[in-house]
């Protein structure tokens, strides 16, 4: 069974939040993009009681974030996660923090993460989720301690840095650890590289006159691809006079993305 599991994409760790990550809300569409890759999701929710040993007030390092049941523990209201989806709680103890999923960062506790993999013959762990550099990062050396294959999707991470380099760092780490590393693009490409043809799942629409608008469209076109890891079908709404705007728009996508362009379809509605 392959499953994901998705770290903290909670409300506190997201632009606005009381820790939040640089571009954490980033990841949500990526992981909506991403779920029908597996058989089973899990989400892990950093739930601290008030007066938990992590906060600044307690002597610890982080600001009071992710008190049990608040808004900013919620998961993010985007993320797709449907009710009888696993949800595992982390951080509950007053005085020792948990960054991982699997056990407190003492190895006193264990959240019961892996007895729920392995209940339901998990041997492919995919963890994606906030933040690279501290949960993600602890998470997915568990992982590998439990003995699952573990993959960490990079662009569906985003990290603290606290330090520059530490996102880096600690990628390194879990790769050195024995973690394999892919960005959610892999997903959608076969054994052979070769990228899955198959219907659209997002459909694009740039109004206005194409012909004038090629960087914008291109832009438009790169960073869905590269948020979404989809598919995707680009759809003009003003009838074009020029025979080669298929091959123009093609080659500006191509300049920008290398990859998917085969899985683009190019259509009229004029
Ligand atoms: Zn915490």
């Amino acid at each position: 069974m392959k499953a994901l599991l998705i770290v903290d994409a909670q409300n506190d760790f997201m632009p606005g939040g009381a820790l939040a990550v640089n571009e954490g809300d980033k990841i949500v569409p990526v992981i909506n993009s991403i779920r029908n890759k597996f058989d089973l999701i899990i989400a892990t929710q950093d739930w601290h009681p008030t007066g938990h040993c992590s906060f600044k007030e307690q002597g610890g390092i982080w600001p009071v974030h992710c008190v049990a049941s608040s808004f900013g523990a919620q998961l993010h209201k985007d993320l797709i996660i449907k009710d009888d989806e696993k949800i595992i709680y982390k951080g509950i103890n007053l005085d020792i923090d948990s960054y991982s999923g699997f056990f407190d960062n003492e190895k006193k506790y264990d959240t019961g993460l892996a007895d729920f993999l392995k209940d339901n013959k998990v041997d492919d762990l995919y963890v994606c989720g906030l933040a690279t550099d501290y949960c993600v990062k602890f998470t997915a050396l568990d992982a590998i301690t439990c003995g699952f294959k573990t993959t960490l999707i990079a662009d569906a991470c985003r990290g603290v840095e606290i330090n520059t380099g530490d996102i880096q760092k600690s990628i390194n780490e879990m790769r050195d650890a024995g973690v394999n590393v892919i960005t959610s693009v892999d997903l959608f490409v076969d054994v052979d590289n070769k990228v899955k043809v198959k219907k659209p799942d997002v459909r694009i629409m740039v109004a206005g006159q194409v012909c004038t608008g090629k960087s914008t469209i291109a832009k438009v076109i790169c960073e869905a691809l590269k948020s979404k890891g989809f598919d995707f079908e680009f759809v003009d709404d003003e009838p074009v006079d020029d025979d080669n705007q298929d091959a123009r728009i093609e080659a500006i996508i191509k300049k920008h993305t290398n990859l998917l362009v085969e899985t683009v379809q190019l259509r009229r509605s004029a």
